[in-house]
């Protein structure tokens, strides 16, 4: 944006900016509306239609949702329950994790499409009148005043947008516009892995969500109903000798990992039904300066393993709200408040980093090398065989390390859920 951009840029003011409409952003917009601040979520997409986008709605955040009275609701969308999750190595079939040790109500992971989840969030905000969302909003710049930043620069269809704010929120996931404008350090820790992601029917009676592990192959399948969500794991950087060895090689990859799979793999008809995600792990070493925090993505990107990064990020949410809600209506957000949201989630985001780190570099990457037939590791034979010990890998996938609850206060909301909870947010 030149000078006379911003001269011409229309202005608004609100108490908390949150840059970015994902899983982070989303919620914590509606838990400070909840608590009766102004906040202005700027989204640059004109929907939350994306693929790929991970779709898992973790225990620990059904359980956020009950706290909020939201739960029921939440479920009526189309959803898929996953109550128990198993490895295939080699030829035997492993039983992992399972959830039924939590109440029933939530005992389950439900595979949920983001935008659902996205657009539910968006209404349930939508009812506090202190709630604003603007879609196609791209924010492309902080504004900073005597060393403290004061809101951000965005590029709308109307032209420039200048958002004056308390506090900024950078939700911008792991591209984060936010924190490299703000020039945060940010610590990479490296993945060794990549991610082929496709969809191929289902049929009924097929195995549940989880793993196929076999020599030089790894696969995630995800039961989405009436299709599979399949990634395929690949060394780094190795999607052009994947796509170089041609589709049919591909194809037989596929069904080799999973035979059942092998009459309908022609599905995957060219490589535009192949989504390369390339993964990361990193993290900023401060969340924060005068008027600026990252959460979620934006201040820690996670790797796919274990399917966490959407629960952390809410969590991440529900910490800023619990932190925040009183210092921004008393109109007093101080670094010391910034710096207590970083020291609340720094512990569960490194832990859980940590073990995705374990897991790509000690079960992944092996796998990924294996040229000879895998076999079960004994820790794993015990875990098979006690449904007890299946709740160490259920807790740490789904409730994961410090659960938050919410301690936002809830202001009424001015208006009921709107009917068309499924509907497509339009810009605005
Ligand atoms: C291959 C892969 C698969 C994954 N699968 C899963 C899974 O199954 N389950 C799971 O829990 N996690 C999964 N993850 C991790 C998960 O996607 C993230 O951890 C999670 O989405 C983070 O949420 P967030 O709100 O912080 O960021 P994001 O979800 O990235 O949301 C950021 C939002 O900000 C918007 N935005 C970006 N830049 C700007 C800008 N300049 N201006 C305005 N808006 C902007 C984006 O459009 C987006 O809507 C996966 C990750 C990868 C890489």
């Amino acid at each position: 944006m030149t000078g006379s951009d911003r001269q011409s840029a229309k202005t608004l003011t609100t108490t908390c900016c949150v840059v970015g409409g994902g899983p982070a952003g989303m919620m914590l917009g509606l838990l400070l509306a909840r608590a009766g601040i102004d906040v202005t979520i700027l989204e640059k997409h004109a929907d939350f239609l994306r693929d790929f986008r991970g779709d898992t709605i973790h225990p620990s955040t059904l359980c956020m949702m009950e706290e909020l009275g939201l739960l029921d609701e939440l479920l009526k969308l189309p959803h898929n329950p996953v109550r128990e999750l198993q490895v295939q190595i080699s030829d035997e079939t492993i039983n992992l994790a399972n959830f039924s040790f939590l109440p029933p109500e939530r005992a389950f992971i439900a595979m949920m499409p983001q935008w659902h989840f996205l657009n539910f969030l968006a209404e349930q905000g939508r009812r506090y009148p202190n709630f604003h969302l603007h879609m196609l909003a791209n924010v492309i710049g902080i504004v900073e005043e005597d060393g403290r930043v004061t809101g951000v620069r965005a590029e709308t269809p109307d032209g420039p947008l200048e958002v004056k704010a308390d506090l900024v929120v950078g939700c911008d996931g792991r591209h984060s516009t936010v924190r490299a404008r703000a020039g945060f350090e940010v610590e990479d820790i490296g993945a060794p892995i990549d991610v082929l992601w496709m969809r191929v029917s289902r049929r009924e009676g097929e195995p549940g969500t989880g793993g196929r592990l076999n020599r030089g192959s790894f696969l995630v399948m995800l039961d989405r109903g009436d299709y599979w969500q399949l990634a395929y794991v690949i060394p780094k950087g190795g999607a052009e000798r994947v796509k170089a060895e041609g589709l049919p090689a591909f194809r037989a990859m596929i069904a080799k990992a999973a035979p059942f799979l092998a009459p309908r793999v022609g599905e995957i008809e060219s490589w535009d039904d192949v989504k390369l995600l390339t993964v990361a792990i990193d993290r900023l070493r401060t969340w924060y300066e005068p008027g600026l925090l990252c959460i979620g993505d934006a201040a820690h990107a996670m790797s796919p393993i274990g399917g966490v990064g959407i629960n952390l990020a809410v969590q991440d949410a529900v910490a800023t709200a619990n932190l925040l809600w009183r210092p921004l209506k008393e109109g007093s957000v101080t670094e010391a408040d910034l710096a207590a949201v970083q020291k609340r989630r720094e512990f569960p985001m490194k832990v859980t980093q940590r073990l995705q780190v374990l897991a790509q570099n000690n079960v992944v990457k092996p796998v990924l090398a294996s040229t000879a037939p895998l076999s079960v590791p004994w820790p794993l034979r015990l875990v098979n065989r006690s449904r007890w010990l299946q709740q160490l890998p259920a807790r740490l996938i789904g409730v994961g390390v410090r659960p938050e609850h919410v301690h936002s206060p809830a202001a009424p909301p001015a208006r009921q859920t709107p009917h068309n909870s499924n509907a497509t947010i339009a810009a605005r």
